[in-house]
């Protein structure tokens, strides 16, 4: 059996690591020009799910480097009001880990065969295979198709075209905020080690937590992994201004255009009057690194016949942030996919990953809309 893989996200690097643990052939198809060409140095809540998906598919010394590069978080949230009064602590047990998402990617590339600047458009399917073809007029020939190509997903697109992916009426402002003497003196202690939301008026949201390496990357590498070089290993607190879009008051065209600075100015006035630490840490963002991320969300549909094509991550369940679900289903998903396919003939293990994923994808995108909902003033699924 044959695997092509499009995409070199979360998902697409967790099932090409379960495949080629299980002798299962594949290469990886990416969009992008290279691993770096796109900024992707936020935050990542990995729990139990992302982890014990990383334990399953990589080498255990990839995996204890990614475990010796995440910093452990207390197993609950804090919310405060806009005035930093502790008004509750969401319990959630279990194991909450603060990633850098490069790091987590650059440590899931580490010796996956991956063909960048193959932009997926369509595929064919016959008795005997499928066919994937590229924007730069190549194709390649396998198996089975998996589409690990995002929320975006062309694959979905041709696949299962009523699925939907729609508007949460959300939009958040990422910042990140370097950490040093100066800007830790902002933080009261438990702050590095929990996520902590401040809510405000009109459901408008702070969210911040630590990037905080536990050990000198480069030392950590070199005891585990010395043939991977880590970059972007300084620590950061993240902090991003989540809110309606109507309250923002920007159209999605004009956020995307914004520069940095400005998109900093739309967040200051949303935190205005609120407690001085919320102007203090949007003052403090490092402002090339700020960015503008609408809200959407995979609305959950029925079960289809399985067949040569299947989907993993948000391809299939994208989801609100509301949960820090989305990475960790992907991870999950590209476990789960490689194990069936290392146990069963090919359309009994699409069928079986399939069943299962259904169920705890779109279980995940229903909790993270609720949450949603509840917190930050998400639209329901069904509007
Ligand atoms: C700011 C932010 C913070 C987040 N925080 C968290 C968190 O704390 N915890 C959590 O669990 N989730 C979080 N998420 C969600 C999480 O990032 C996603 O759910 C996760 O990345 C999904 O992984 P994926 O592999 O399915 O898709 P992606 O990571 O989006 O990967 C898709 C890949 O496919 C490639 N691609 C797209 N189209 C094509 C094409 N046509 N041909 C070839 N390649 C293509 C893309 O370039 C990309 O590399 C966050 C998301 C954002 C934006």
């Amino acid at each position: 059996m044959s695997v092509i893989i499009i995409g070199a996200g979360l998902g697409g690097l967790s099932l090409a690591h379960g495949l080629r643990r299980a002798g299962i052939p594949c290469l990886v198809h990416e969009r992008d020009e290279s691993a770096g060409a796109r900024k992707q140095g936020y935050r990542l809540h990995i729990g139990g799910d992302g982890d014990t998906a990383l334990r399953e598919v990589l080498r255990p010394e990839l995996h204890e480097l990614f475990r010796a590069t995440a910093g452990r978080a207390l197993p609950h949230t804090n919310v405060y009001d806009d005035r930093l009064r502790l008004r509750t602590r969401l319990a959630d047990p279990g194991v909450h880990l603060n990633t850098n998402r490069f790091t987590v990617r650059q440590i899931l590339l580490h010796g996956q065969e991956v063909r960048y600047g193959k932009r997926f458009t369509r595929y064919e399917t016959d008795a005997d295979g499928v066919t994937a073809y590229f924007a730069d007029g190549t194709s390649a020939r396998g198996e089975l198709l998996v589409g690990a190509d995002g929320i975006n997903s062309a694959v979905r697109r041709q696949y299962l075209p009523h699925a939907r992916v729609v508007d949460a009426g959300l939009v958040h402002l990422y910042g990140r905020i370097p950490l040093t003497p100066e800007t830790r003196a902002l933080f009261e202690p438990e702050m590095f080690a929990v996520f902590s939301m401040m809510l405000g008026p009109d459901r408008t949201m702070v969210g911040f937590a630590p990037v905080d390496y536990p050990e000198p990357v480069a030392r950590v590498c070199a005891r585990l992994v010395p043939d991977l070089r880590l970059r972007d290993d300084r620590p950061y607190m993240t902090c991003s201004v989540g809110a309606r879009w109507e309250v923002v008051g920007h159209p999605e065209e004009e956020l995307a255009a914004m520069a940095p600075d400005d998109l900093r100015k739309v967040a200051l006035r949303l935190v205005d009057g609120w407690h001085p630490l919320a102007r203090a840490m949007v003052e403090r963002w490092d402002v090339p690194a700020t960015f503008p991320q609408p809200i959407r969300t995979s609305v959950p549909i029925g079960r289809w016949e399985p067949s040569r094509v299947t989907l993993v991550g948000d391809a299939i369940h994208a989801m609100s942030p509301a949960a820090g679900a989305g990475a960790n289903t992907a991870l999950r998903d590209g476990a789960a996919l490689a194990a069936a396919l290392a146990g069963a003939p090919l359309l009994e293990a699409v069928a079986a990953y399939e069943t299962a994923m259904v169920n705890y994808g779109f279980a995940a995108v229903r909790e993270s809309a609720e949450n949603g909902r509840r917190y930050l003033g998400q639209r329901p699924l069904t509007s």
